[in-house]
């Protein structure tokens, strides 16, 4: 069975809690990655805000240099040791592409994304033959 840590292939972008919308936006475009992580001085993650929500604040007429905070949320994670099926059963169920990745400790470790998931062929079978372990 494979583990979310496993499959993890790059550190996870993440900013400060303090983080304007504009500067997420810059580090997912620079990252060519859908979802940034804010953490608190700890390194602990605090909230994530996805290309989506920077979409929706550009169609809301925000302020870009307003605080990522307001339209962040509150992130929903799984451990690196966790099997890789458990992610993909919390993304389809929350409807999200990206899971975030904490270690026991609650150190931000990586994010996991669909594609991930999807272009690895193993995985894919795994994905239709388990079970899928219940998640809280
Ligand atoms: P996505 O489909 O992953 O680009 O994100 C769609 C929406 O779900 C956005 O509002 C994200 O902020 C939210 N979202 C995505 N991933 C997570 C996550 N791991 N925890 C909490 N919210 C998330």
């Amino acid at each position: 069975m494979f583990t979310v840590g496993e499959l993890l292939r790059r550190p996870p972008v993440s900013l400060p809690e303090t983080a304007t919308i504009r500067q997420v936006a810059v580090e997912l475009t620079k990252n060519r990655v859908g979802l940034a992580v804010l953490t608190a001085a700890d390194r602990k993650p605090v909230a994530v805000v996805s290309e989506r929500d920077v979409l929706r604040a550009v169609s809301q007429n925000l302020d870009l240099d307003g605080p990522a905070l307001s339209i962040a949320n509150k992130p929903i994670t799984v451990l690196d040791t966790d099997p890789v099926v458990l992610a993909a059963d919390k993304m389809r169920r929350h409807n999200i592409r990206h899971v975030v990745v904490v270690n026991r400790g609650g150190d931000l470790v990586g994010v996991l994304s669909v594609r991930d998931i999807c272009f690895e062929r193993a995985i894919l079978l795994e994905l239709a033959t388990a079970d899928v372990p219940t998640a809280p």
